[in-house]
């Protein structure tokens, strides 16, 4: 299904991705007045903004409430658009409905929450209106399935799902891990259902967005869901990542400059951990070396194979707890093992010949 089946004709901008755009936050009324004024003369007409922001920490900007929808209405009759904002509780789809929002989205923290997501859908049942369902923030492709299942069964017809990334405590470029591979898996098996991407959300970083829209590009997404605000540097919530309406249109050519960009932060990204595991083997090997001394001063022997099985046994569930391959993790250990020995055995011949040489002839 196709993304503009959900809206009415002439929502998106002809012969380019269609894009869905507006402010992370609606702050004041001038705000998204000028910001919506500025995205309908730069060709939008489908606007986003949230007005109930569930933060991560409490004493955060949690969002104007009602009166952002009052205001988001005002100017979107004014200027003829589409609008929509994230509903996270029955009652604020219920103000949804009441300001005649075109579309609502469920939040990657709704989305984790099933009588919630049921509650909502409860709530729409026999609206007329799109609901857009935003991945979980970790990647359980089941609860996502069955968020989007679940607003089937209250009888919503108009969905799309959106990837926004998702949090996997990496300390990489990207805000949000897109996963394309796995979410392009779990978008063949929900063919009836047209995927956004939300490059705002998986970069955190107005630089990467071009190489993310690329990458979502290439991946053949059917949308985009991108934070726009008409003064970035000022706005309450994701500030770093927000452009201007005007600035959208300069990071949708995606030229292959882009995608080489992004393969070299990739690159430098993989330099740093490999960099990081080489000082990690570094102090691993110091510790094994004084292991080896302790050994030799007990009169131990070097190779010990039941603590070397259990390591391996340990890190090989490890491994499987991470989603990593546990052959790759045993053969590796093997290699190190393997060597922190022969470092031990090395060691232990050095202080025996030096012995040999400090006895008297
Ligand atoms: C948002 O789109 O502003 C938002 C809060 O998104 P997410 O639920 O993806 O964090
Ligand atoms: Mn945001």
């Amino acid at each position: 299904m196709k993304l503009e089946s959900l809206f009415p004709d002439k929502a998106f901008p002809k012969d380019q991705i269609p894009i869905i755009a507006g402010p992370c936050s609606i702050e004041s009324r001038d705000q998204i007045r000028t910001t919506m004024r500025r995205l309908r003369e730069s060709g939008y007409r489908v606007v986003r903004s949230g007005v109930w922001k569930p933060r991560t920490e409490p004493g955060h900007f949690e969002g104007v409430g009602e009166i952002g929808l009052q205001w988001m209405r005002e100017a979107a009759d004014d200027y003829g658009m589409l609008i929509g904002t994230e509903v996270c509780l029955p009652y604020q789809a219920v103000l949804a409905l009441r300001y005649r929002c075109d579309f609502v989205w469920i939040g990657a923290r709704t989305s984790t929450a099933p009588f919630l997501v049921d509650e909502i859908g409860k709530t729409l049942e026999g609206e007329d209106i799109a609901v857009l369902v935003k991945n979980p923030i970790s990647p359980d492709f089941d609860l996502w399935r069955g968020a989007i299942r679940r607003l089937q069964q209250h009888g919503m017809t108009r969905l799309a799902a959106i990837n926004r990334g998702f949090a996997l405590g990496s300390k990489g470029l990207l805000r949000n891990i897109p996963l394309w591979y796995e979410v392009d898996r779990f978008r063949r098996e929900l063919t009836d259902i047209p995927f956004l991407c939300d490059p705002s959300h998986i970069s955190g970083d107005a630089a990467l967005l071009p190489e993310v829209i690329d990458e979502a590009c290439r991946h053949r997404y059917e949308g985009l869901f991108i934070e726009s605000h008409y003064e970035p540097t000022t706005a309450l919530t994701d500030a770093k990542q927000q452009i201007t309406p005007e600035e959208i249109d300069t990071i949708l050519p995606h030229s292959p400059l882009n995608g080489a960009a992004m393969l070299h932060r990739l690159r430098d990204a993989i330099d740093d951990i490999d960099d990081e595991l080489i000082s990690l083997l570094y102090q691993r090997s110091a510790l094994t070396q004084e292991v080896g001394g302790w050994k030799e001063s007990h009169r131990m022997e070097l190779y010990q194979p039941t603590r070397r099985d259990e390591m391996i046994r340990d890190l090989r569930r490890r491994a499987e707890l991470t989603g990593l391959s546990s052959d790759l993790v045993e053969e590796l250990y093997t290699t190190i093992h393997h060597y922190s020995l022969a470092q031990q055995q090395d060691n232990k011949k050095q202080h025996e010949d030096s012995r040999d040489e400090d006895r008297p002839h």
